[in-house]
């Protein structure tokens, strides 16, 4: 090796070394201590993480913490949030304008969408809308999940296409309201629940790491549980903000999960899909 090489290899140790250590190490959990913790048994689990209520802009975050752990999720995405045609595209002559300003957005959450897709991600329709289906009017409902997949249609995975109703409706009201359910039949979609869900959505567990608390317990504990995990990249009641403490927090969660669980597509456990 020359003196130059030399050279620059201590210099490049010497970088190495100013990072600050969690960069550096990126913190591993200890794997006895978590499992003790959430009492997991030894033989892991199996789960696929699952997001709701994007594209948000948190969600290009979530996807460099998947794409860093190796790991293929599946994404629920409101049809609102990707369709432009909501907003009149005046940027040529009006870029400052609100309505250029949402198109762009609007763009962009379409280009994150490909992204998506394009990482090997599964992709669901949430709906159109992000109303309770059977609390309204069938036929609304209906034009709600023929809406989403005109819209989302070049952007699904799976054959069938999935679906996942909002509020838990797939869940909650399946037997007092089977009509929502038989129209996402009757519309070639196969709805998708959850087995564990992280409760994210409720600002309550949305501090220190009780949404991992929450996912660890259900996972590891009573019947020992595996399935799909319930998260939410985005928030329905406002299309341009995302879900920021799940964003921020995944990446530390994520390596406790991998101390009980490996994280395996949505297709390990639906069979009868076939990815597109
Ligand atoms: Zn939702």
């Amino acid at each position: 090796m020359n003196k130059n090489k030399m050279g620059l290899m201590g210099l490049c140790l010497f970088l190495i070394g100013l990072l600050p250590v969690n960069v550096a190490l990126a913190a591993q959990p200890d794997c006895a201590e978590v499992r003790a913790k959430y009492q997991c048994p030894v033989e892991k689990k199996k789960i696929t993480l699952s997001f709701d209520d994007g594209v948000a802009d948190v969600t290009p975050k979530v996807l460099d913490v998947l794409k860093r752990e190796k790991i293929e999720g599946t994404f629920f995405i409101l049809g609102n949030k990707v369709d432009c045609s909501l907003y009149t595209n005046d940027c040529k002559t009006n870029p400052q304008s609100e309505q250029c300003q949402s198109f762009q957005l609007c763009q962009q959450r379409r280009q994150t969408l490909s992204r998506i897709k394009n990482e090997g991600h599964m992709i669901g329709s949430h709906s159109y809308e992000h109303d309770r289906h059977t609390a309204i009017p069938l036929a609304m409902a209906e034009r709600n999940i023929q809406k989403s997949r005109q819209i989302l249609a070049p952007f699904f995975t799976t054959e069938p296409a999935i679906f996942r109703l909002p509020h838990g409706d797939g869940w909650f009201n399946q037997k007092t309201s089977p009509q929502v359910m038989e129209a996402l039949k009757r519309n070639k979609f196969e709805h998708i629940g959850w087995e564990m869900t992280a409760f994210d959505w409720n600002p309550k567990y949305q501090d220190g790491d009780k949404i991992l608390d929450n996912v660890m317990n259900q996972m590891c504990s009573g019947k020992g549980r595996v399935g799909v995990v319930l998260f939410h990249d985005g928030v329905f009641e406002n299309e341009h903000i995302g879900r920021t403490f799940t964003a921020d927090n995944l990446a530390r969660w994520i390596p406790s999960m991998r101390c009980a669980a490996d994280f395996v597509p949505l297709n390990y456990f639906k069979k009868n899909l076939r990815v597109k």
